[in-house]
């Protein structure tokens, strides 16, 4: 930990530096020591003893390392001449302290820049936050209130971090109403296999790793407010380049934690649309305008061989064209009761101008298409369109259960399964649940009262 406005450095970003930079600091930290006006001072953060760099040569490079000057506490595990071998000296780095140093300099050093902030209202450090709603408070480790922000809170996450603590702070301050951001300290996520924990934490803030480095600290000083980097995830453990955010770029919203981007749910959406863009392409052409014929259609074709592929058959009721022409026809319903939840009615399946004339003509008088209601009114019920079922489609489709009585097509059936490849937010139980807990769940597959 150096003298503000450098702070923490860890060992990993000393390393990163060029040898004009560690060795311009190296300069500073002896120039410090011995008393000299732009000298330097740097602490342990394990033990606060004053520390300076040495280097060592390996192979061709010269690296550099943080050294305890003599004198130090002899007692800290990073102490030069410690003889505890790597894997002891990392047990014991936060080993039994609920507010390690490491913490608590932190901790101050993130509440030192949130005062230079202009709108800085108040903030405090590790000290009980009284609840509003229910019996028992928590120790934020930097609450911070500033003008025109919610207020919010920066929790620290060391490697020692347990996953149940995480998740009763993220509902302590979820039912409190106050924003809460985690961040990372001493990890790179581009380079380290960082721990589950850590895991855990960027994926509660939707696929971004906050990190306090040097170079944030620097950024926050530069701008007068708190920066972090953030890492944003891209695909599995793999992530973009770091960008220096500000806390008042991130987006806030309700029960999650802030974030730059939402990489969770964007990643969610992309697989789904890519899964219906075909269907959506062939259907396309055949819009108020439903033809038999459609099976002939290459593009047709292709998006059923697509299926086929995936789930074996594509019909309970066997193989055949006029299997084929039903299931085309039910997809052709389904992504016309979406396009009418969302509000732009795009008719696929027949050529009427609304939702309940479709469905009524052919859960009256199509059998193909009975034996369907089922998969139909789990839809509807799933939707902003479950209205439909209190009114003449939901007497319908009950005439329609009794019609296709025994052939009806159960859940489970390969139908229900190519509706959970296609329309997950309403089909696939797990997919819609993970909506909703991120709070994602588009309008049209809610179920509005
Ligand atoms: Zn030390």
């Amino acid at each position: 930990m150096f003298d503000q406005p450098i702070g923490a450095m860890s060992a990993r970003e000393l390393l990163s530096l060029s040898e004009d930079a560690w060795g311009t600091l190296r300069d500073r930290l002896t120039d410090g020591a011995r008393g000299h006006q732009d000298g330097l001072t740097a602490r342990c953060l394990r033990c606060e003893s004053r520390v300076f760099i040495q280097t060592r040569k390996q192979g061709e490079r010269r690296l550099p390392y943080f050294v305890h000057y003599r004198g130090g506490d002899p007692s800290c595990p990073w102490h030069h001449g410690s003889s505890l071998s790597i894997d002891e000296a990392r047990a014991a780095q936060y080993q039994g302290q609920q507010e390690s140093r490491t913490h608590r300099m932190l901790c101050e050093q993130i509440d030192e820049l949130a005062k230079a902030d202009v709108r800085y209202v108040r903030s405090t450090v590790a000290q009980y936050l009284p609840p509003t709603e229910n019996s028992f408070g928590r120790y934020p480790d930097v609450y911070i209130e500033w003008q025109d922000l919610a207020p919010f809170v920066i929790e620290i996450q060391l490697s020692n971090t347990f996953q149940t603590e995480i998740s009763a702070r993220c509902h302590h301050y979820e039912r409190e109403g106050i924003n809460l951001i985690w961040v990372l300290y001493g990890v790179d996520p581009t380079t380290d296999d960082i721990p589950q924990s850590f895991r855990d934490v960027i994926r509660r803030h939707r696929g971004n790793a906050f990190v306090l480095d040097h170079e944030a600290i620097q950024a926050s000083h530069e701008q007068k407010t708190i920066v972090l980097k953030c890492y944003l995830k891209h695909g599995e453990g793999a992530y973009d380049p770091p960008k220096l955010v500000r806390i008042d770029a991130l987006t806030f919203r309700g029960q999650a934690l802030p974030y730059l981007e939402d990489r969770i749910t964007a990643t969610l959406k992309a697989e789904i649309n890519g899964q219906r863009a075909a269907w959506f392409k062939a259907l396309e052409p055949y819009r108020d305008n439903w033809e038999r014929t459609i099976v002939h259609a290459p593009a047709v074709r292709d998006a059923i061989a697509a299926l086929s592929h995936r789930f074996g058959v594509i019909s309970s009721y066997g193989p055949g064209e006029a299997e084929e022409i039903a299931v085309v026809r039910l997809i052709a319903i389904v992504f016309t009761v979406i396009s009418a939840a969302n509000g732009h009615f795009r008719n696929y399946a027949t050529r009427h101008d609304n939702i309940r004339a479709m469905l009524n003509t052919l859960l009256n008088s199509v059998e193909e298409m009975q034996r369907y209601a089922l998969l139909i009114e789990f839809l509807l019920r799933h939707s902003n369109q479950h209205n439909l079922l209190s009114g003449k489609v939901g007497e319908h489709i009950e005439r329609a259960k009794a019609a296709a009585e025994g052939n009806l097509c159960l859940e489970g059936e390969i139908e229900w399964q190519i509706m959970a490849h296609l329309v997950p937010e309403v089909f696939n139980r797990i997919t819609r649940e993970e909506m909703v807990y991120l709070d994602e769940l588009p309008t049209w597959a809610s179920v509005v009262t």
